[in-house]
């Protein structure tokens, strides 16, 4: 998610060029999906160069580069642009959808429905349930107002994969685990299920762990933890990709990600100007190589 939450959330304008490096470098430390950017209106300048970003990142071999598109303009624009993923997103709080993208629910769900109505064949199309489980207005969100929301999405369209967010980063596992487990069991149709988990509270990996657990394999994450949090200014936004690598590396759950490499492309993404990041295993990881080296060097003294 760095190339798309994460540079969103930068406030001086990152250069293009910059942008499609850091994917390649995401892509050579082993990522084969990413969210690269998202196409929106001019009330968002970091993401004025969508249609470069997604060009260079579609040259990538194999890379599943998703986009981020509020409606089905912009969803047309990215159509035109090549994109082969199109994310669409809608809060299942009214306030802060109302907030987010100027619409009540039901006309979300209505822009929903046109947007997969005009995605081609091959195309594929993920949607994203913000404020699944919490709203920074109205706190806890009723499991039963997400399940009865996402009744009525997978009525529009049921080939999707659904990703359930924690907007706030207030939730814990066990809140994860069971409104997963519910929605598993009253939607087992289901694509895809995914996870966009922010690390805010400290929880963004054991709500993973606890997604994971009830049978979530789909994992948003920002290389360097990029990305603030809009509720909670100062504070870290979504979990870091580092985090979530070391912790499936340790349980044997292998990503296809090489953590060396994905931590140095964090470490760059964390110098950029105006960046606001997160996690902990990168630096955890930049320290242990230096005592590493040092003992190394011992050994070659005797
Ligand atoms: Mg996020």
């Amino acid at each position: 998610m760095a190339p798309r939450d994460g540079f969103q959330s930068v406030g001086p304008v990152i250069p293009t060029r910059e942008k499609i490096r850091i994917i390649a470098a995401l892509y050579d430390a082993g990522l084969r999906r990413i969210e690269v950017t998202s196409f929106v209106g001019p009330a968002v300048p970091q993401l004025a160069d969508a249609v470069e970003v997604l060009a260079a990142a579609r040259a990538l071999a194999g890379l599943d580069a998703q986009v981020l598109v509020p409606n089905q303009r912009h969803a047309e624009r990215a159509l035109a642009a090549g994109a082969r993923h199109l994310a669409f997103f809608l809060s299942v709080s009214e306030r802060h959808n109302e907030n987010n993208v100027r619409r009540s629910v039901a006309e979300s769900v209505a822009e929903y429905a046109r947007v997969a109505a005009i995605r081609p064949a091959g195309v594929k199309l993920r949607l994203n349930l913000a404020t699944a489980f919490d709203c920074p207005f109205e706190g806890r969100v009723a499991e039963s107002a997400t399940l009865e929301l996402l009744g009525r999405l997978l009525e529009v369209e049921s080939d999707a994969e659904v990703a359930l967010c924690d907007t706030t980063g207030r939730v814990t596992p066990g809140h994860v685990a069971a409104l997963f487990t519910a929605a598993m069991q009253q939607y087992p149709r289901v694509a895809a299920w995914a996870f966009h988990a922010h690390d805010t509270y400290g929880m963004g990996a054991a709500n993973a762990l606890a997604a994971w657990q009830a049978g979530v394999s789909v994992f948003d994450a920002s290389a360097g933890g990029l990305g603030g949090c809009p509720f909670a200014p100062g504070a870290t936004g979504n979990v870091a990709t580092e985090d979530l690598v070391w912790m499936f590396d340790g349980m044997g759950v292998a990503s296809g990600v090489e953590l060396g490499r994905l931590a140095a492309v964090g470490r760059e993404i964390a110098r950029l100007p105006g960046a606001q990041t997160g996690g902990r295993v990168r630096e955890a990881l930049a320290r242990s190589a230096e005592i590493g080296s040092g003992q190394h060097m011992g050994g070659l003294k005797k």
